[in-house]
This record gives structure tokens, sequence and C-alpha cells, in this order.
């Protein structure tokens, strides 16, 4: 018997993982994909609504053209109408060609999982920031392992793995993991995050539900978006749906 599972090596009772077809192109959606984004509109998305202020909550408010959208300073975040606990994301973006700015205010935005854990997006080829706010970084915790940009007008990739932490009452049981491959480079490995994303913090937990849109952050740079999809990861040895 395998130590802790109900199966033995090679038993013919172990449920077979469901098929997946591959996509024909790298980087584009393989068939049990949620396609987010594909290049020609936005009705997966809306503009955040703060719990606060009850601001935003309508439809987003970027500029969507020639198969990518684009940030509009000003008119808030997107979240996903749809909420991802444990997920495989793709999402591709590119700074301005004609950027401007310097450090934290240079292209600035956001793949934040579960509206609260940040893997930075900024301009990070030849331009210095504080290396846990660099692109590719699980903002204010952990650099990137390597740093892989491409030039600001060119598109970068994000592939990610991302397990949801997992709360009893008020504890963090398990914390959130970050796997991630930045143009193909890995950046993070099954790294534990130390809470959602904060400025000048310490990250701490606080217990949300076990699904959260995802959001794109609007830092009032003209980061442009495309070809955005997730795959809801189960564990092993799920009977096939
Ligand atoms: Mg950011």
């Amino acid at each position: 018997m395998l130590p802790g599972l109900p199966y033995h090596v090679h038993d013919p009772d172990r449920p077979h993982p469901k098929v997946v077809t591959p996509a024909t192109e790298p980087g584009a959606p393989p068939s049990d994909a949620v396609v987010l984004f594909d290049g020609h509109d936005l009705s997966h998305w809306q503009s955040y609504q703060s719990p606060i202020t009850k601001k935003g909550g309508g439809p987003p408010e970027w500029k969507l053209e020639n198969g990518y959208f684009e940030v509009v300073p000003g008119t808030g975040d997107l979240v996903t109408k749809e909420k991802f606990g444990d997920v495989q994301l793709h999402v591709e973006w590119s700074e301005p060609a004609d950027i401007k700015g310097t450090s934290q205010g240079r292209g600035n935005s956001g793949v934040i999982l579960m509206s609260r854990y940040e893997i930075q997006v900024l301009d990070s080829y030849n331009t210095p920031t504080y290396a846990d706010g660099q692109a590719g970084a699980i903002y204010g915790q952990w650099p990137p392992l390597a740093n892989p940009m491409r030039k600001p007008g060119e598109w970068q990739v994000y592939d990610i793995a991302f397990v949801a932490p997992k709360f009893d009452g008020d504890k963090v049981v398990s914390p959130a993991y970050v796997t991630a491959f930045m143009n193909g480079v890995l950046i993070h490995n099954h790294q534990a995050s130390m809470g959602p994303m904060v400025y000048r913090q310490v990250a701490h937990y606080t217990p949300h539900a076990p699904e959260e849109p995802l959001l794109l952050q609007n830092h009032n740079s003209k980061v442009r978006f495309r070809n955005i999809w997730a795959r809801r990861l189960t564990g092993y040895d799920q009977p096939e749906r």
C-alpha cells in the first residue's frame, strides 16, 4: 500500500485523471479553462466595488481595442465576475512602449489572486525599485527568483499556480502558496505568502471565502492585458467529472 493512501502501487482501482485537450498553440487555453479574456469583450469582468464607499461595481471602464484591454487611469480596479480558489492562471501583459516614470511609478499594475495576493506588474527592464516590489514579486514579501523582464512594449507572460489559504475560524491553517513562471522562467516555487498585499506593512491573514474574484490593479499606469484564462485546480485522485 502507498503510505497514507487507499491505493496500492499500480492500483487498477485508482481513479484516472480527467482528460484535458491541450491548446494547439503555446499559451492558448486548454479545453477545461475558463477563458476570462479572449481579445473580444470584457463580459467576464466588472469594475471593483469598494465595500466601504460602494463606489464601482458597474461595467469595466478600461479601454478595449485590438485584442487587448488597457488600464484607464482613475477608473478603478477590475475584478472577475467568477470567483476562484486553487487555480492555474495565464495572463499576458505589456507596458507602454513610451513608458515614463521611475520605481513604483513606472507601469505599476498587479495580478491579484483572490483580490488579495498580488503578483506585481511593473516595468523592471533595467529600471530599479525595491526588490520585493519589482515585476513578478509577491508584493512586499518575496522578490521573483529571477528577472526575465522583456522591454516595455513587448508582451510579458505570467503562468501562475495558486493554492488558496485555508482557515479554521480566525486561524490560518494553511497559507496561500504561489508557483509562478514569468516568460517561461520560474519566479516562485511553491512559495508561501505571508498574507494579503499591504503597502509598507507586514502582511497578515484575515479569514475570507474559499473563492474570491481575480483582480487586476489600476495603479493609474496604462498597462495592457490579453489572453487571460484560468483552470480551477483539484487534487489528486478526483473521479472524472
Ligand atoms: Mg502593483
